[in-house]
This record gives C-alpha cells, structure tokens and sequence, in this order.
C-alpha cells in the first residue's frame, strides 16, 4: 500500500500502555464548527480524525492518529476481490457528569480478535487497541451530538492489504478507526419479515464474526423485503427456515408468556454485546429469562394467540428498537403498542441509564475516556 506522505516528525507522541507510541498529526482547521450536529445523517459525517494501523513484515507497526481523508489503493488490493475484512461498531456517550465514556469496549476488541482469528487476519494487541480508541475519542469528543439521542458511533476495522489477486490470507493489513456522530437510528416501531427462502449464515459459516461479506450476501433479500415495505427480514437457520436466529444488524428478543427469550448462540448468530448487556440486566432484575431455540411455528402461533407480547431487535446501532409488524408468509402479523412502562422501553433506559452514568455501573461496563 502507497504511503500517505505524511511526515509525523513534529506531532506529539502519546504514550500508550504497551509502550508502542501514536504518532498524531492533527487537522489545521477543524470541519466542526461547519458540520450539523442537530440532524446528521446516520453514518454519513465523520469527525475530524482517523486511526491507522498497518500490519507488515509479521507486525503490528506504529499506530497513526491523522486528519480524516481518502485511502489510495491499488486495484488488486485483496480485500476488493475476496472480502478478507472485518469490522466492530460500539458507541461513545455523554455521561450525566459530562464526559465522553465507552460501552464495554473490551467486549469489541474481544469480539474483534474472534473475527480476525476466523478470518485469518493478525490478532490486534488489546490494550493498544483500546489505548489507541481512547485517544481517538478524547481528540474528537467534541463532535458528541448533544442531547439524549447524541453518541458518537465508531466503527474500528481492519481490512487485507496486498496488491495480490491470488486467493489467501494477506500478509498485511491495515487496521483503522473513524467515528461518526449520530442521533437515533430508527425512529418508529419497525416491520420485519420472517426470511423462509434466503439465509443470512449457516453452520460452518462465518456468521458468528463481523465480516463484510456476510453483509453483502443479505442485501438482495433485505432489497426485495424494503420494495414490500419491510425494514428488515428476520433470519432463519438455513437448513430448514424453521428457527428464528436475528434480524437485520440487530439480535431480537420476544416476550413469550412473560419468559424475555432470545435464540441460542449456536455458531450462525453474531454475539450482540447489547445482547449480552440485556440478558445480564433482566436476569439481575429478575426477570424470568430464556435463552433457546426459537421457532418460527411458535412467533407465529403466539402473535395469534397474543402468548407473544412483544418483540424487539437489540444492537449497538439502535439499542433497542420495537418491533411493530412480523410478516408471515404474506400475512402481516402485528404487535400491540408498547407503552413507556412496558418491560422493553424499561430495559431500554436500564442500559441507557449505565451507559450515561445515571444509575451505578456495577458491572464494570463503562470506560472514561475524558
Ligand atoms: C453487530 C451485529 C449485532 C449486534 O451486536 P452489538 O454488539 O449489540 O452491536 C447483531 N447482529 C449482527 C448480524 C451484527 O452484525
């Protein structure tokens, strides 16, 4: 990959833990005072900084904090041709005391190392990791959209970076960092549709890791269910259409007589860490929890008979968002409205609530970044 041509010579150095220096070149202007905070558009204004870590020669190399901008790259870069990359999104929030604070970002570069263990890329040293984010995040977190909506949505990722156009693992990547501010991802209930025909994963797959390439294989499906006015298909297991596995980006949870149940991890469901955040919550409260295969037989069976209450996706992205429609086979099957008290919006404002400092984090999720 060409050099960007930068020169860090005269940046400040900041140390991190395991003694590995970012070498930091700042914007000359920032692009704030300019940009919208009141209504970005989801995923589409970037702050002022981006992180950028390359693997050569069989190491991690010096970690770079550089003004936001383009990459050049060859056209036989290999991820361009065989999808050899993987991703995170977590968020960064301001906290009720004022300062910007990370949701169980270990639990991303956790998962993140899982991701790049399947897909043959270099592990990434995990307190870097982290040391690098924070101070991406200390450097941009005045791009902090304000109010109860506003988070900054950050999305490491790390990508093979060859000029090469054989088919095998890379010999060097470029792991990188850039962050988005965003207010609230879905704004109404959502109308999902049981998938019975496509498959998002299946067994042996790489479902269970954030890769690209599991995202390009649902578009088609998830194209022709938005044309029926659908956000999102609810995935099924690929060898019967017959178990509920997740929806979208987001892993979904039912109220289903009283029992809060979401579908089993069994290697073709992507770990949520709002998942996992959700269960740990309702079962401290609790709250009578399952964790289990779902069926479809029995979404449908108890949307019918009302033995299902509620239904919700649960994602970094969007938190939480409600399910309002679950269509079956042509037949749009509602839910009832879900009032402010409801078991779902209370859950909500739990995990927002540790997320902003309102409640103790007694469970060590939040990490102080300013
Ligand atoms: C990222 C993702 C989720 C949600 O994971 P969180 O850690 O809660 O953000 C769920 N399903 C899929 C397919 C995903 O990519």
């Amino acid at each position: 990959m060409p050099a960007e041509g930068f020169t860090f010579g005269t940046n400040r150095m900041a140390m991190i833990s395991t003694a590995t220096e970012i070498d930091i070149q700042r914007v000359k202007q920032s692009r704030l005072p300019e940009t919208d905070l009141a209504n970005p558009k989801f995923g589409r204004v970037f702050t002022d900084h981006m992180l950028v870590w390359d693997f050569a020669d069989g190491t991690w190399q010096r970690p770079r904090i550089m003004p936001f901008q383009d990459l050049e790259l060859s056209p036989a870069t290999l991820v361009l041709h065989y999808a050899q990359t993987i991703f995170e999104g977590m968020k960064a929030y301001r906290s009720q005391q004022g300062d910007v604070s990370l949701f169980r970002p270990q639990a991303n570069i956790a998962r993140m190392n899982r991701s790049a263990k399947r897909m043959c890329m270099p592990a990434l040293p995990e307190d870097a990791f982290l040391h690098g984010l924070k101070e991406l995040v200390r450097m941009d977190g005045g791009w902090l959209p304000s109010g109860e909506d506003g988070s900054l949505y950050i999305r490491p990722f790390m990508f093979a970076s060859d000029e090469y156009i054989g088919v095998k693992p890379s010999e060097g990547y470029r792991f990188m960092i850039f962050i988005s501010p965003v207010r609230a991802y879905y704004q109404e209930p959502l109308r999902v549709k049981l998938e019975l025909e496509y498959s998002r994963a299946f067994p042996g797959g790489t479902g269970e890791v954030k890769c690209g390439g599991n995202y390009a294989g649902g578009l088609y499906p998830s194209k022709m269910g938005q044309d029926e006015g659908y956000h999102q298909q609810l995935w099924t297991d690929a060898m019967e259409h017959k178990y509920i596995e997740e929806s979208g980006t987001m892993n979904v949870f039912f109220i289903i007589d009283g029992v809060l149940t979401t579908p089993s991890l069994d290697g073709t469901i992507l770990p949520g860490i709002t998942r996992d955040s959700i269960l740990t919550i309702a079962k401290d409260k609790g709250m009578p929890v399952a964790e289990r295969k779902v069926t479809v037989d029995e979404v449908v069976a108890g949307l019918r008979n009302g033995k299902v209450s509620a239904a919700f996706g649960a994602g970094t992205a969007a938190t939480i968002a409600p399910i309002k429609v679950i269509a079956y086979k042509g037949e749009d099957l509602e839910l009832p409205d879900l009032g402010a008290d409801s078991e779902v919006h209370r859950l909500g404002r739990m995990l927002d609530d540790i997320r902003k400092g309102r409640t103790p984090d007694k469970y060590g999720w939040v990490v102080h970044v300013s």
